[in-house]
């Protein structure tokens, strides 16, 4: 796909020339368009606009809603390597490998799924004396705010079970990635009846008042835990029912029967998709001390041989981080690590060779619970590696924290089932980590969030419930 489709494409959502704010492509640094400053006013006014048309979009029923999400998903597929281009150079993730394109291969795929997923009314009781039955309708004006990790998939699993239960929708995209969710907008936008869907773009404050606003009936939030809580203080003031998505700080533990060579390229995946910029990466790695050696050895081998760069190269399936903020906390923690006592496996200082925010995959071993790097999110390309040498041991660690995300046992999968049972997280993987599916229900628990998202249960959280009785 030409460069100049992209443009076209930015052309679309940008600010004019000499307005706006600067966005930097993450890998280069060079500008690559201008994101529209919008204010508190705007958003009021999305706001209103998306209150007027809800009845209508509702009013229009589900088959017809499910056959405009359908074309809006084929407007997104048409355009989808114009988009991961814009994805790849805003965000940093490559095009290749588990990354942009395979982005915009999963808008497409959990918008189809919640345009065309049943959901209906539950018979409760049907005897001589009564009839009942539950149903779901829509709550009304839906707000979504995102982070800027996975900014289109994000703002996709918000959206479309939102839309497709009737509601009308504002979208506040992440400050750091807004180009890339303000053009999938504007694609899929190309298919749907006018302020269904709405977004605004503009910073922290605007975000505020779409979680506060008074006529804003749910908010759907993925995020960091502490603006989780402020969202949750707004919901005081106007009810909105919410969905927390908020950080989270996943353990793998790699069981004795576990075969090094066999698990090492999923669990690397596991901690390093997206640059291990990923909600539910794996952060945190507990290694049995019989073949802890062979582990670390194994995925040092997968890491020295997956390359890293600039996104737009066909060969790079790791990129930049996002921003300077990340970087930060990802060279504070490995410094941290490395004083004290961090081995550093891999990696270890910026690959300042490759441009301003790359750093490479930094394998720390002989680290201990209480290390900053092993007890905080990284959100970043640095394991800490664990020894342990009780199961019991490693269980209590991965539910030390006050997180709860996501979670993975690896070995004989009889024996990795019942460890997984034991474990404080809102999924558990078995031989493998992070994968989402649109028809599989997805949430923390702890401090990780609240709701589901994803499948039915991820319809009936965008809908208020009816009983019929009688
Ligand atoms: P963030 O909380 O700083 O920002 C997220 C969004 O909230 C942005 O759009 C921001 O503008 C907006 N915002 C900021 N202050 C607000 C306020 N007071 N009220 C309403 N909105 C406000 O998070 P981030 O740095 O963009 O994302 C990284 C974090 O998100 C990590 O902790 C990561 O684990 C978490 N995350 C979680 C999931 C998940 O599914 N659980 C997915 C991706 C990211």
């Amino acid at each position: 796909m030409s460069e100049s489709t992209t443009a076209a494409l930015l052309d679309r959502v940008q600010a004019p020339e000499g307005e706006g704010r600067e966005i930097l492509d993450a890998a280069t640094r060079e500008v690559i368009g201008r994101a529209p400053e919008q204010t508190v006013a705007d958003l009021d006014d999305a706001i209103a606009r998306a209150k007027a048309a809800q009845p209508a979009w509702e009013a229009l029923g589900h088959e017809k809603r499910t056959e405009l999400l359908l074309a809006a998903a084929d407007a997104l597929d048409a355009r989808a390597e114009e988009l991961a281009q814009l994805l790849s150079r805003e965000q940093g993730k490559p095009l290749n490998g588990p990354n942009a394109r395979f982005e915009l291969g999963g808008c497409s795929a959990w918008l189809r799924t919640a345009a065309t997923t049943p959901l209906e009314p539950q018979v409760l009781i049907d005897d001589e004396n009564t009839h009942a039955e539950l149903h779901y309708k829509a709550i009304g004006v839906v707000g979504a705010i995102g982070p800027w990790n996975w900014p289109m998939m994000i703002t996709i699993w918000q959206i479309a079970p939102a839309l497709r239960m009737g509601n009308t929708v504002v979208v506040k995209p992440s400050e750091y990635t807004p180009l890339s969710v303000l053009a999938m907008i504007s694609v899929l936008n190309d298919a749907l009846p006018q302020d269904a869907l709405i977004a605004v773009s503009g910073g922290r404050d605007v975000g505020a008042r779409l979680a506060a606003h008074p006529d804003v009936d749910k908010v759907m939030f993925t995020g960091s835990t502490a603006t989780g809580r402020k969202i949750i203080e707004s919901s005081a003031g106007n009810l909105a029912r919410l969905t927390l998505e908020l950080g989270g700080n996943d353990a793998g533990i790699v069981l004795p029967s576990a075969d090094p060579q066999a698990i090492a390229q999923d669990l690397f995946w596991g901690a390093f998709i997206n640059t291990g910029q990923t909600c539910a990466a794996l952060k945190r790695l507990y290694v049995h001390d019989d073949i802890y050696d062979e582990v670390v050895d194994a995925l040092a081998e997968v890491a020295r041989r997956t390359p890293m760069g600039n996104g737009l190269s066909e060969d790079n399936v790791l990129g930049p981080l996002q921003n300077k903020q990340q970087f930060d906390i990802v060279s504070r923690l490995v410094e941290d690590a490395k004083a004290n006592g961090g081995r550093v496996v891999t990696g270890g200082s910026p690959a300042a060779e490759l441009g301003e925010l790359f750093y490479p995959i930094t394998l720390v071993a002989d680290v201990a619970d209480g290390v900053a790097l092993v007890d905080e999110e990284q959100f970043g390309p640095a394991l800490p590696i664990i020894r342990y040498s009780e199961v019991e041991d490693a269980v209590t660690s991965a539910n030390r924290l006050d997180v709860g995300l996501g979670a993975s046992v690896w070995g004989d999968r009889d024996e990795a089932r019942k460890v997984a049972t034991r474990i404080q997280s809102g999924t558990v993987w078995i031989n493998s980590h992070g994968g989402v599916h649109p028809m599989i229900p997805f949430g923390g628990v702890k401090g990780s969030g609240y709701g589901l998202e994803f499948g039915v249960e991820g319809l009936k959280s965008v809908a208020v419930h009816q009983v019929i009785n009688g």
